[in-house]
């Protein structure tokens, strides 16, 4: 396929944009708003307008990852992919250009609205699309479907319970010539990477997971506010609580907030520097710790979110690894991060993965957690779900940590998921940005009944489960941070551990 074939329409539109955002850049520099200028931008907008009214929303088949980068690298504004067809948004002659080159195109929404489609991708427990939605339905691949939708109709059928994730402008695809590409084949057992997997600890996970979670039922663990994503002052408590864990562990440790629906959110962010000539690439340990419940609502702020599998669990594996982690060297600089905003269509880690890209920055790999401590008994056979995705480079990191779990003997099951992965968490946000990512998950066919309901409390899960999963994290990523065979001793901050089990 020549590129010229498909992006003369898109062409025109990049343009135009990089124009603007220039224009905008040189407008602030000069203070004074000159009427030339005010012309040109008026022009370049209403044509940027224009070109939108020509533009559809199509589902496009396609034949592998090789075909589907070769598709981005000629413009197509590619939204998704998934498997075997990706959505985009196509200008009539790249729908011809695209049929003539042998792609099955259908065509979603002729008058396409760029800012406005969600992909419902449930989870075992969700509600799915039907009748009497207040958004426009279109089908897309085997059996999802994409949702046009203004952001108060978002909100609603978010609220009802479906499973949501908002759709990117335009997708990024790997910069292969400086990221990502770095992974190393696991080999033998390290024996550092041994001791480390050897130091996580079942009683501080739990007793993390018992911080976190929010339930009045409770006489203990019961020290936080709710963690419901729009209640500021509950998951202001998890943040500080977040904050202050990565200060005992001497980490640099900052709040990064963002705007979601006129409420404040905020990622918490902690990094262990690594050194030169690596301290530039960066390996991401990620959870999201707000929640969600029955009971909680953005006109009941206050209800209680406990949120325990979902996604203290997660949580609790990020803290523990970064005391286990902050205890050694590493050539990449590791950041462990908790995102807000993750059940409003992953918006915390949207907007940190999009600032990410934009700045540049070397993500050599992203291993997300989120529900890992559920399964019912019998049986317990610790089966647990990496999801890969498409991308090549993520199937590397899914490979790494797959490894990770027979080369320490940890008691899970893994199933490795690549097309037919969900992007349903935080690593989606990278995937969309073009990073290496995986998803780290309990079996979505053993799928936890309490899930966003208050039900989701500590009593409910299996930390066992929990406390393997971690091992898999640290052991993952240390491989991927590079440990350095620097002399001991290290230190390794141990707290003393309060109210487990009460
Ligand atoms: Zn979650």
């Amino acid at each position: 396929m020549t590129s010229e074939d498909i992006v003369l329409g898109s062409d025109t539109r990049v343009t135009i944009g990089r124009a603007q955002t220039h224009q905008n850049s040189s407008v602030r520099r000069r203070l004074g708003l000159s009427v030339f200028t005010t012309c040109v931008l008026v022009f370049l907008v209403a044509s940027a307008a224009r070109a939108h009214a020509g533009m559809s929303l199509v589902a496009v088949s396609y034949d592998g990852w090789g075909q589907l980068a070769a598709l981005a690298a000629t413009g197509l504004r590619i939204v998704h992919y998934q498997g075997k067809v990706f959505a985009a948004l196509c200008e009539d002659e790249q729908i011809a250009a695209l049929r003539r080159r042998g792609h099955t195109v259908s065509v979603l929404d002729s008058e396409a609205s760029p800012d406005d489609y969600y992909l419902v991708d449930p989870f075992p427990g969700d509600a799915s699309v039907g009748p009497g939605m207040a958004a426009d339905v279109y089908p897309y691949g085997e059996d999802d479907s994409i949702i046009r939708a203004d952001p108060s109709q978002a909100g609603q059928l978010a609220r009802r319970g479906l499973g949501l994730v908002k759709l990117p402008p335009m997708i990024a695809f790997p910069d292969t010539a400086s990221c990502g590409t770095a992974l190393d084949a696991l080999g033998q057992r390290d024996p550092t990477v041994q001791a480390m997997v050897g130091l996580v600890s079942p009683a501080l996970l739990e007793e993390h997971v018992c911080k976190l979670q929010d339930s009045d039922a409770m006489t203990y663990c019961n020290e936080l506010g709710t963690r419901f994503s729009f209640s500021p002052d509950g998951l202001g408590e998890a943040a500080a609580y977040l904050r202050g864990q990565y200060q005992m562990l001497g980490l640099q440790v900052a709040y990064e907030p963002f705007i979601h629906s006129g409420t404040v959110m905020t990622n918490v962010v902690a990094e262990l520097p690594g050194s030169d000539p690596d301290r530039d690439r960066i390996v991401i340990l990620c959870a999201h710790y707000d929640s969600i419940s029955e009971l909680s609502s953005p006109q009941n702020p206050h209800g209680p979110a406990p949120g325990a599998d979902d996604n203290a669990s997660g949580c609790a594996a990020v803290l523990e690894a970064a005391r286990i982690l902050s205890g050694y060297r590493f050539s990449k600089t590791l950041r462990f991060v908790h995102f807000a905003g993750e059940e409003q269509y992953l918006r915390g880690s949207a907007d940190y993965a999009r600032q990410m890209h934009e700045r540049g920055e070397c993500i050599d790999g992203v291993v997300n957690l989120d529900m890992i401590a559920f399964e019912s008994i019998p049986p317990a056979d610790h089966t647990v779900e990496i999801h890969a995705g498409d991308m090549p480079a993520s199937q590397a990191l899914a490979d790494v940590m797959i490894d990770s779990i027979a080369v320490y003997g940890l008691l899970l099951q893994p199933q490795r998921i690549a097309s037919g992965a969900t992007w349903r968490s935080d690593h989606g946000s990278f995937w969309a940005q073009g990073y290496a990512a995986i998803l780290g998950i309990e079996d979505f066919d053993d799928f936890n009944p309490a899930y966003h309901s208050t039900g989701d409390v500590l009593s409910n899960m299996q930390p066992e489960l929990m406390a393997e999963f971690t091992k898999a994290a640290v052991a993952t990523v240390a491989h991927l941070a590079g440990v350095m065979r620097t002399p001991l001793p290290f230190r390794t901050y141990l707290p003393s551990i309060s109210r487990v089990g009460g």
